[in-house]
């Protein structure tokens, strides 16, 4: 009990002397998320089924054992004795099939730990895992045979005492190892912001410059290094890490917990982790969104970039995007008369409230990317089409993403707040844009200055549009036909001859098919690639499918896909690295052979900056690879329809 006390001391105090970086904004979130994965551990099932299922039993079975075990120490404690009270007797029965449940669980988690070893479990077999999972299967069997077992026999004794010195011996064990996630887990998950890679702007009047020691790392994130379990989900899912780079977001926890307890206070963060490390992060989001306990680990990834960037200790190809930032407000340094030309010759309006319904975000992509621009126009076409009216800014600077997930706090504060300045003197209510970090930055992250705006990805608005035309033509078409009720003929389906109906609906079935292949090629069989600012970030996945689906593509979905898909590599400031230093593998590649290996000729995109990696990737592997944005593929198919 002293060493539980000591050393659940030693971590409270660590927690509650760092700035204070806990929150609980949200409550009716919050709560929403703790009944799914706490209570219900639905992460940790949803993930891996068998092994979240006997996780799963094992929690339950801790909760449910809290008040026996409770009632048993007031016992042997000599406080009080209720376990001959009759609702006691009820309680231990009801516990039976718990304890049957979690000797099942522990038992198979054993093996899964010490025989079968999954590669995020490390390659070491851990002796304090097992030595663990041993005293929960004693302390399961022990209460089985309590049930059995006099107490007043020696063998009861001996029964009762190896319970009880099993309980005494895993409360010194457990705040020291993995297992105190048992613990802390329900307040860490509570405390995890709703919001996926969660930044709060700095405060520069306060001095705020980021993270540059571990004395700088806040309550939220001590609290996450304690309670880190190792299970590794945030190491095979980091895209990184599965390219063969240092980076491993497990390790970035672990190293944490470390410096903590090993009192390196002073210690620099760029140390602690290793500066190249930190810049290896594409801040795709998918070791938060995977983490079954509650840990957030871009606060700290991005943290610590901050840190490195106020001591001007960022790499050489940031420094060159940073310049054409400050020169420029855009990623490429390019001049805005370039983007004036492109809204010149797409006939583009500047935004006006009282003539149009929405502004259109062009983005720096949007602005100057000759590539990009042609789905932008596909995006116009079908905006003019279906009668809605846009316009856009006369001047954009970049949203400010390249340089937040880089840790330029200071740039990012700069374009976002001369970005509000226009957006509120434009009177600008509704956005759509084809950039996906755009709608995050512009959405969650100006925010945080107070500017609320709906913000709309080109996939959610246009399939929007085509759902309501579809079911208003619909409606004009049928009139009074739209309210129908239909009589099965008898004999239909009993002949063995065609009803003209199914023959004219296999007639049309065949030549949509037809259409469809004359029209797009190999583009009938596509697969998608997920954005991660769209698909995890934003959760935005089914309308993409949607719009493919409305033109009757087959979709071959890619391993790693919706809201966890496998980065492209571009995020986090890394579209600018220079790829021949990178280590391992490029993302980019990893991804195309994962989108190449569904057999899809063409592979749909919605972002610009997943466009431009993959088909880097695409050219280093000289495949034959189509690659079609969404908002063309779109375009072009109501075009063939109409025509
Ligand atoms: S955000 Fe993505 S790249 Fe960065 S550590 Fe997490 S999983 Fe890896
Ligand atoms: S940070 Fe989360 S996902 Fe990663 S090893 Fe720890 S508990 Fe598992």
């Amino acid at each position: 009990m002293i060493a539980f006390a000591a050393q659940v001391t030693t971590r409270v105090r660590l927690i509650v002397s760092a700035p204070n970086t806990f929150s609980i904004d949200n409550i009716p979130f919050r709560i929403n998320r703790f009944l799914t994965d706490v209570v219900l551990q639905w992460r940790t099932i949803r993930e891996r089924p068998a092994a979240g299922l006997m996780h799963a039993f094992v929690f339950w079975g801790f909760v449910a054992f809290a008040g026996y075990t409770s009632v048993e120490f007031l016992y042997g404690l000599g406080i009080a004795d209720l376990t001959r009270t009759s609702w006691f007797d009820a309680y231990r029965r009801l516990l039976v099939p718990f304890a049957s449940a979690v000797l099942a669980g522990i038992v198979y988690l054993l093996i899964r730990r010490a025989i079968v070893r999954p590669v995020g479990l490390g390659s070491r077999v851990s002796i304090e895992s097992v030595v663990i999972a041993l005293f929960i299967a004693t302390l399961m069997v022990t209460f089985l045979l309590a049930l059995r077992l006099d107490e007043a026999t020696p063998a009861g004794r001996v029964n009762w005492w190896t319970h009880m010195l099993v309980i005494l011996a895993f409360m010194a064990l457990i705040p020291a190892s993995k297992h105190f996630h048992l613990v802390l887990s329900p307040i860490t998950v509570f405390l995890k912001s709703p919001e996926l890679g969660n930044l709060p702007n700095l405060d520069f009047e306060k001095e705020q410059v980021g993270l540059e020691t571990v004395k700088d790392l806040g309550s939220k994130m001590r609290l996450d290094a304690f309670t880190c379990v190792e299970c590794g989900r945030c190491q095979v899912n980091c895209p990184a890490w599965g390219a063969g780079k240092e980076l491993n977001p497990k390790a970035i926890i672990l190293q944490t917990q470390h410096a903590l307890l090993s009192g390196q206070g002073a210690a620099k963060l760029g140390e602690v982790y290793s500066e190249k490390v930190l810049w290896q992060c594409t801040t795709c989001g998918a070791c938060e969104n995977q983490c079954p306990v509650g840990i957030e680990h871009l606060p700290i990834l991005i943290g610590s970039r901050r840190g490195l960037v106020s001591n001007g200790d960022a790499p050489a190809y940031l420094g060159a995007m940073y310049n054409n930032l400050e020169r420029r407000s855009n990623i490429w340094g390019l001049g805005y008369d370039q983007r004036a030309r492109f809204v010149q010759a797409a006939g583009l309006e500047t935004f006006d409230p009282a003539k149009h319904d929405v502004l259109v975000w062009l983005g720096c992509a949007g602005s100057f990317d000759a590539d990009f621009q042609k789905s932008l126009r596909s995006l116009f076409a079908i905006l003019r089409a279906k009668s809605v009216r846009f316009g856009v800014l006369a001047k954009e600077r970049c949203n400010g993403d390249p340089a937040k997930r880089t840790g330029n706090e200071y740039m990012y504060q700069e374009l976002a707040n001369g970005n509000i300045e226009d957006l509120k003197a434009a009177g600008v209510k509704k956005i759509v844009t084809s950039c996906p970090h755009c709608v995050k930055t512009i959405g969650a992250d100006y925010a945080k200055f107070g500017y609320q705006v709906e913000i709309l990805h080109s996939s959610v608005f246009v399939e929007a549009l085509l759902r309501a035309s579809t079911v208003a033509r619909g409606a004009s078409e049928g009139g009074a036909a739209d309210v129908v009720t239909y009589h099965d003929p008898c004999y239909l389906g009993q002949v063995e001859i065609l009803h003209s109906s199914v023959f004219v609906e296999a007639l049309l079935r065949a030549s949509t098919v037809a259409r469809g292949a004359s029209e797009g090629g190999a583009a009938d069989v596509v697969t998608y690639h997920d954005p991660c600012y769209l698909g995890r970030y934003g959760g935005t996945v089914d309308e993409p499918r949607a719009l493919l689906a409305r033109f009757g593509a087959e979709i071959r979905e890619p391993v790693r896909n919706r809201d966890n898909p496998y980065c492209c590599g571009a995020g986090g400031g890394l579209l600018f690295a220079d790829k021949e230093e990178e280590p391992g593998s490029r993302i980019s590649d990893v991804r195309f052979k994962q989108l190449q290996a569904t057999g899809a000729g063409t592979v749909v995109t919605a972002c610009p900056f997943c466009s431009i990696m993959l088909k880097g990737a695409q050219a280093s592997a000289g495949a034959d690879t189509q690659f079609v944005d969404l908002m063309t593929f779109v375009d072009g198919r109501l075009q063939k329809a109409t025509a």
